[in-house]
């Protein structure tokens, strides 16, 4: 990002830029700029679209309205106030408040995507053309960018080698909490919170996990004291909810990924280490394991942003996806139902109802859901992606494409296109007595566990009167799909 410097200066007044780091401990950003200034007036700027949004929905902005609200209390318990700005661009904004209350440099933390990088380059502009200074930490990501290279000096592209190399590096500790924030002596004036009428949007109706700092401190609390030493195996187990649920705080910065590692480096390490066995040890490394993903996917994101466009291995680009092209009317029906969960494999559906009631999806039913669409819909993956960065209360652009991209088969070290998983079987396998399937399909509540790991034998054996019954066979599916790449990687040979 052109010459940002790192180095505090003593100023009178610093702007601290809230994105998605909405939190007060350990905020690197606001830390530094509470020791640089005298005066910090934290701001959020509100997107200003309004009703429809390709990458969120109600759920995702109610939640976020919900931390905002949280952290606006939570500074004005220590003297500060945060003031709210709604523009269409963050720089407009911030140039506006420069002008406004004559601060001399804006504190923030760097973004993993291009579209946040973009913005960060046009913040710093802007500041220096008010003859202001910009800082710029790293938040969000333990190790980013640049940090960790192969020995080419290259990105790494295959998850093992860069989480070998990233566990080997020293991990950042968190920075003190802030206590006091001395605001500005001028009066700035600021907009209400937002709440889902300034995007013109209805209420969800979803029952999320609640929103705020407060709550994701006690869920990272509840998960160390409860679940993180059995994580390796119940994190596979859609019904025991025996995963962190850490995702949305990690994604709107509720938490800090330092203070999370931290915590996991103290059980390992601290008082009461010596009782841990083997079993637990490697649950808290594969719990690690799975934040070196995050770090994998937003470094990948950073080097190969293309990935937001097209496929990131370039054999895979130009596949005849399904119902991504205009009319596309079969395609377009099928997305509805998968979108719906109306597909007719239970559990399918069970995580996309999961979805809509909750806005969050388990991680090995996201896979099942995510590998029906593209190996047994043949719809495009960047449906799913999309319609996920609606939905998730986590939805987070690297996590999201990475994933969708491993899923599809198309990505970075993803599973081999003809490694075609069996829908059925991974019901059997993940959700064997049918808790997952039953609590999120009642209808199926009556249903013997046997029966809702294969399909009816027949249309007179539907499982319940109002559930559908399979709309495709996954064989044939699976005979369509493999074709589907045979020729496609077939002609990439030709040319
Ligand atoms: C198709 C698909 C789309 C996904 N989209 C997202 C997304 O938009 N946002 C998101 O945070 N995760 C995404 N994931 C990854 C994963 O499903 C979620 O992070 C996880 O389910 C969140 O639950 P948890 O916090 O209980 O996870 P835990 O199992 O407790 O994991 C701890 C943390 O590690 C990170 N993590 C876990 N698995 C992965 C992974 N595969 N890739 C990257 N980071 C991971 C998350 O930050 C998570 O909170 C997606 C996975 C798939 C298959």
């Amino acid at each position: 990002m052109g010459k940002m410097s790192t180095a505090p200066h003593r100023f009178h007044t610093a702007i601290h830029w809230f994105r998605r780091d909405l939190r007060l401990h350990d905020n690197p950003a606001l830390h530094a700029a509470s020791r640089a200034a005298e005066c910090v007036l934290p701001v959020y700027v509100v997107s200003a679209w309004r009703r429809q949004h390709g990458w969120t929905s109600a759920v995702r902005q109610e939640f976020l309205c919900g931390c905002l609200e949280e952290l606006a209390r939570s500074l004005a318990t220590i003297g500060s106030r945060l003031i709210f700005r709604t523009a269409e661009r963050a720089d407009e904004a911030l140039a506006a408040l420069l002008v406004e209350t004559g601060a001399q440099a804006i504190f923030f933390h760097r973004d993993p995507d291009p579209y946040g990088i973009a913005m960060e380059e046009k913040v710093a502009a802007m500041a220096r053309r008010h003859g202001a200074e910009a800082f710029g930490y790293k938040d969000t990501a333990l190790h980013e960018r640049d940090e960790l290279l192969n020995g080419s000096d290259r990105p790494y592209r295959v998850y093992g080698p860069y989480a070998r190399a990233w566990a080997k590096l020293e991990k950042p500790a968190p920075v003190p909490g802030i206590r006091r924030l001395l605001a500005p002596p001028i009066d700035v004036p600021s907009e209400p919170a937002p709440t889902l009428a300034h995007w013109q949007l209805a209420p969800s109706g979803a029952d999320t996990v609640a929103p705020g700092e407060r709550a994701a401190r006690a869920r990272l609390t509840r998960f160390i004291e409860k679940h993180l030493l059995g994580y390796r195996v119940a994190r596979e187990v859609p019904a025991d909810e025996a995963s962190s649920r850490l995702s949305q705080d990690l994604r709107w910065g509720l938490l800090s990924i330092r203070e999370v590692v931290a915590r996991c480096h103290e059980l390992l390490a601290g008082e009461g280490s010596a009782a841990l066995d083997a079993t637990a040890r490697e649950s808290v490394g594969k719990f690690l394991g799975e934040l070196a993903w995050r770090d994998f996917a937003m470094q990948l994101l950073f080097h190969f942003p293309e990935v937001l466009a097209t496929e990131f291995n370039p054999a895979m680009r130009g596949l005849p996806w399904r119902g991504w092209r205009k009319n596309d009317a079969a395609g377009a029906a099928d997305l509805r139902r998968w979108q719906a969960g109306e597909t007719g494999f239970p559990l399918v559906d069970a995580g996309l109802r999961q979805l809509r009631a909750t806005g969050f999806m388990h991680n090995r039913v996201r896979i099942v859901v995510a590998m029906f669409l593209t190996k047994d819909l043949r719809l495009h993956w960047r449906a799913g992606e999309r319609f996920f960065s609606q939905r998730l209360v986590d939805g987070e652009i690297a996590n999201n494409n990475m994933n969708w991209q491993w899923c599809a088969g198309t990505g970075a070290d993803a599973a081999p296109y003809f490694r075609i998983q069996n829908p059925w079987t991974q019901s059997a396998r993940h959700d064997p007595h049918g808790d997952y399937i039953r609590r999120w399909l009642p209808e199926l509540r009556d249903v013997p566990a046997a029966k809702l790991h294969a399909p009816p034998a027949g249309p007179r054996e539907r499982l319940a009167p109002n559930y559908p019954l399979p709309m495709v066979e996954h064989g044939a599916a699976r005979e369509e799909t493999l074709a589907m790449f045979q020729q496609h990687l077939q002609e990439q040979r030709q040319k």
